[in-house]
């Protein structure tokens, strides 16, 4: 017995010093570093040449060790919040049958792709999974007691995108975060929804990319209610739209904003119109006649508006809210000119006048920058190209009243149940922070999703200094820190001390001849490159 325990202590202490990760284990297919790395290539190129990512065709790639590595971080950082935000992980399938999306009448979308089977029953490729989900959820829920539910999945999507581009920012087939929200009623759904745009702070946060949630709806605003997650970058295409004043962030898609006043004030830029709208409210169109005209809809609270006073539209003045009183006040000040104006609607039978409605200007970025926020009424707009990283949506009964996912209420009554739905982008994300963060050292991942925090390089090889490699991994990994030992040995130091810039680890250790003649190690900092000189038992603090 007590030799067998001898051998088993002897295989546990083999088994330690093997378990630390190096570069010549890995599958690390490399391009290797070029002498000048070209300004022009392109962040695909990049990822291909480092290794972490091969081309299969137009839009579909396979992800190599060091993508896994990044991909498997992303992943858990959505896993943690994920379940603080009480939401259980499935899995649904990637091969649909036809049903729910006949139902919902998205069958005919031109990104799906369609596939039969032997017997010529019809299938597509999920490019989402909202009718999946519903329909499942139909089938399990039926009474109040089994709502609220959060379900989520990080899978496979395929979509025929006509341009796919960016490596994987715009893929056929890519890996998306995608959670389903099942609530009793709005208010619910609700709150809900602010919980997950909340994790999705929290996701984005983590991930440490400067980031810009783009109100595509914000409470004055109609339309639906859904938000997008975005990074700046020139490489996107999608334009947001900036106040310099207030929080205000919208896709050009939604974007809203007035006119500055000098433009107002331009009679030949203006032309105003008012009416009554079909439903008894006060219409103002105010626009400057060259532009596309997109109403919004403020919806204004009025209840001491008397419908005998001799000018509806200065009664809204007092309604205290600065951007009506803006619009308005301009408007009072062109009526008083007498220009070319119509007459006011003085003595038009309005009833109780609850919703008042403004058109405004759609933005255009490059030639309106100077327009006038719609949100603070004061801050200037300006336009930035960005990539949608994530989306969350309100949905309401958009799809369970399609589908039949009903429950019973509490009061007994059967409802639909009340959904959200919420997407991240997880390999359009390995490739936007790739672009974002790159220099001319190559690419340089931030701490949160590198597939190791620090390389360790060593040369020459012996024993003093792989011994050496081994105990700092160790250290490091006291410290909470992961490393990786760059044991290649066909390659020369200088190779391999660019290849760690070029790869982009955070952190590099350099274990070389310094260390053999004076006991030093140098640790470099991959983002700054600042480097120290300090003893092995300095690295762990200076490294964390
Ligand atoms: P886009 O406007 O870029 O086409 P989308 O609005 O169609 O994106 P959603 O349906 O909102 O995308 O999907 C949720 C998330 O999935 C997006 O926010 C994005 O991060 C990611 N995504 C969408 N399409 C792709 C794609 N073709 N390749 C990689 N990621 C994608
Ligand atoms: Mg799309
Ligand atoms: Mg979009
Ligand atoms: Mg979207």
């Amino acid at each position: 017995q007590a030799n067998i325990v001898a051998v088993s202590d002897k295989r546990q202490l083999t088994h330690a010093s093997i378990s630390h990760p190096r570069l010549s284990k890995f599958f690390l297919p490399s391009g290797g570093v070029a002498s000048s790395l070209s300004e022009r290539e392109s962040t695909t190129d990049l990822l291909i040449r480092a290794g972490f990512i091969r081309k299969s065709s137009a839009g579909i790639y396979s992800l190599l060790p060091l993508g896994i590595f990044i991909q498997r971080k992303l992943a858990a950082i959505i896993h943690r919040n994920m379940y603080m935000a009480g939401a259980s992980e499935i899995s649904l399938p990637s091969l649909l049958s036809p049903n729910a999306w006949m139902a919902t009448g998205r069958w005919g979308n031109t990104e799906l792709y369609k596939l039969k089977d032997s017997s010529d029953s019809e299938f597509c490729l999920a490019p989402t999974h909202e009718e999946e989900i519903t329909t499942l959820v139909s089938r399990e829920v039926n009474s109040f007691r089994q709502l609220p539910l959060r379900l989520y999945q990080i899978g496979r999507k395929y979509r025929d995108e006509r341009r796919p581009r960016g490596g994987m920012l715009r893929g056929r087939e890519f890996l998306m975060m995608d959670l389903y929200s099942f609530d009793t009623t709005t208010e619910a759904a609700l709150v809900t929804y602010g919980e997950i745009k909340l994790a999705y702070r929290s996701i984005f946060d983590t991930i440490g990319i400067k980031y810009e949630v783009s109100e595509a709806d914000s409470g004055s605003i109609g339309g639906d209610l859904s938000h997008e997650f975005h990074f700046i970058t020139p490489v996107g295409e999608d334009t947001l739209i900036t106040c310099d004043s207030c929080d205000y962030t919208a896709n050009v898609e939604v974007a809203t904003s007035y006119p500055s006043e000098d433009y107002v004030r331009d009679a030949s830029n203006v032309a105003v119109k008012y009416g009554l709208a079909a439903d008894n409210t006060l219409l103002v169109i105010y626009y400057p006649p060259d532009r596309i005209v997109n109403e919004i809809l403020i919806k204004k609270e009025l209840p001491t508006y008397d419908p005998s006073v001799e000018n509806p539209v200065s009664e809204f003045t007092r309604s205290g809210d600065p951007m009506l009183q803006r619009i308005i006040r301009i408007f009072d000040e062109r009526v008083s000119e007498k220009s070319s104006l119509p007459d006011l609607p003085v003595s038009v039978n309005i009833g109780n006048i609850t919703t008042l409605r403004f058109p405004c200007v759609e933005v255009a970025p490059q030639s309106h920058p100077n327009e006038i926020c719609p949100n603070c009424n004061h801050g200037t707009l300006s336009a930035s190209r960005a990539v949608e990283v994530g989306h969350t949506f309100y949905l309401g009964n958009k799809y369970s009243s399609t589908l039949n996912a009903h429950f019973t209420a509490e009061d007994g009554t059967k409802k639909s149940i009340e959904m959200g739905c919420y997407g991240i982008g997880v390999s359009r994300i390995i490739s936007a922070v790739a672009e974002i963060t790159r220099d001319h050292h190559g690419l340089s991942w931030p701490v949160a999703i590198c597939p190791f925090e620090v390389v360790l390089v060593t040369k020459p090889k012996t024993e003093r200094i792989d011994d050496l490699a081994i105990k700092l991994y160790q250290d490091l990994r006291k410290a909470g820190c992961e490393a990786v030992i760059d044991d290649r040995d066909d390659k020369s130091f200088g190779w391999k001390l660019s290849d760690a810039k070029f790869l982009g680890f955070p952190v590099t250790v350099v274990i070389g001849n310094k260390y053999l003649t004076d006991g030093r190690v140098d640790v470099e900092c991959r983002r700054t490159g600042h480097s120290t000189s300090c003893t092995p038992e300095q690295v762990s603090d200076i490294v964390t």
